[in-house]
């Protein structure tokens, strides 16, 4: 008898309510007879950890169910993710329409590595609908963007999107790890194949790296494929973790958005901010399509504008190492980054002018603890000896439009 099966056994009639980590990078059958019903899908049961696992299966059926997908696959990163969702729907001679505000990893997959297969990718302000339109009318395979853009939080209008994506025969696919499917299902405004990278708000432990990928019908079928080709296989252990973050979601987002909505509110009337960006402030350039496609709340990453520039954000840094300098997002605590040296460090100035991001921008991921916590490690952050006057020039999303 095998290992495993002497363990089932001692079991008795009990059985574990938290469904157990499979750690096991193959499986064994009792004869080839079984092997060919598993193969063929006549029977369920695992061969080969790349090709599917247990934990993997459990995660992407909590995750499409969630998602409204009616398939879903989990990768080992949030960029494997976009990979499994892409790969399989572009071929040399196609063109991909994408947003000119992505995540700078998915940016390089179309500036850099795409075309070397022959596909090529326009870039548009995806809230330009006319220039969506006009990019479309050359026959596009993929149109590509993110609920809530990264750094400055820009909304897509993905029933727009998706309707004019569909006119032109194309599929609409979304980056939905800003919003999380807590606030936006993007399958259910029109899309066509969904991603998030569970690396941040699902996981939501920072201690975990996975993707999931969903979709409509049978339009991920050919993904897993691609997934297991590419080898973009998803740990066990991190999706048992990640289920783990999804039973906590729900919960921890509303408390995210809740504290950070009032976080927003209360960063403007700060002396040394000059600008907060917040996707449920009036002042932000999307906010009444935010609250269309965003009804159950505005998430849960914000931005500020340091009067000072990096000076400044080197002080904040120093001064508040309760709110800890790291460039991710999505942690139970509150974290913060600097997208013009992280994220977007190799974007070109130009770009970075034309986007807003300047020098004294600080994005926040706020966390689930007690706002007054939060902010009274963020009034240490903002304490400023009075600079030098020095004329700064803050570029604004809405000047940058
Ligand atoms: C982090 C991130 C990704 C990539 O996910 P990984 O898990 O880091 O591979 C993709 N899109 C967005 C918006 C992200 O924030």
């Amino acid at each position: 008898m095998s290992e495993p099966q002497r363990a089932a056994d001692a079991l008795g009639p009990s059985s574990p309510l938290v469904a157990p980590l499979y750690q096991s990078a193959v499986y064994t059958l009792p004869d080839l007879d079984a092997l060919d019903r598993v193969t063929d899908g006549a029977e369920p049961g695992f061969i080969y950890q790349r090709d599917a696992h247990p934990n993997a299966q459990l995660l992407a059926a909590d995750l499409a169910a969630l998602e409204g997908a009616d398939r879903g696959l989990v990768c080992g990163s949030g960029m494997g993710a976009i990979c499994a969702l892409v790969l399989p729907h572009v071929k040399q001679g196609d063109r991909v329409v994408a947003s000119n505000r992505l995540y700078g990893r998915t940016a390089q997959l179309f500036t850099q590595e795409l075309p070397r297969f022959g596909v090529q990718t326009t870039f548009i302000d995806a809230n330009d609908l006319g220039a969506v339109r006009a990019a479309l009318q050359t026959p596009s395979r993929v149109l590509y963007a993110e609920t809530i853009s990264n750094p400055l939080l820009r909304v897509a209008d993905l029933p727009a999107l998706a309707r004019l994506a569909h006119e032109r025969d194309c599929l609409l696919v979304v980056d939905n790890t800003f919003a999380t499917p807590i606030l936006s299902r993007p399958l259910e405004h029109g899309a066509d194949l969904v991603m998030e990278s569970l690396t941040k708000m699902i996981g939501g432990h920072s201690d975990l790296m996975l993707g999931f990928a969903g979709g409509k019908g049978d339009l991920l079928a050919k993904s897993s494929q691609t997934a297991t080709v590419w080898g973009l296989v998803a740990s066990p252990f991190d999706c048992w973790l990640a289920r783990r973050g999804l039973a906590t979601l729900a919960l921890r987002q509303h408390a995210a958005c809740a504290n950070a909505a009032r976080l927003a509110e209360w960063l403007q009337s700060q002396p040394s901010v000059a600008q907060v960006i917040y996707p449920g402030l009036s002042s932000h350039v999307d906010h009444d399509l935010a609250k269309r496609v965003l009804p159950h709340g505005f998430g849960n990453m914000l931005c500020f504008e340091l009067r000072g520039g990096r000076e400044a954000v080197n002080r904040f840094m120093r001064q508040a190492p309760g709110i800890p300098f790291s460039p991710s997002l999505g942690h139970t605590a509150t974290t913060c980054s600097h997208p013009g040296t992280t994220s977007h460090r190799y974007v070109s100035a130009a770009d970075k002018e034309r986007q807003g991001i300047g020098d004294g921008l600080i994005r926040l991921s706020v966390g689930i603890e007690e706002l007054s916590g939060i902010q009274s490690e963020m009034s240490k952050g903002l304490e400023q000896t009075p600079l030098a006057a020095k004329p700064i020039s803050i570029a604004s999303p809405r000047a940058a439009r």
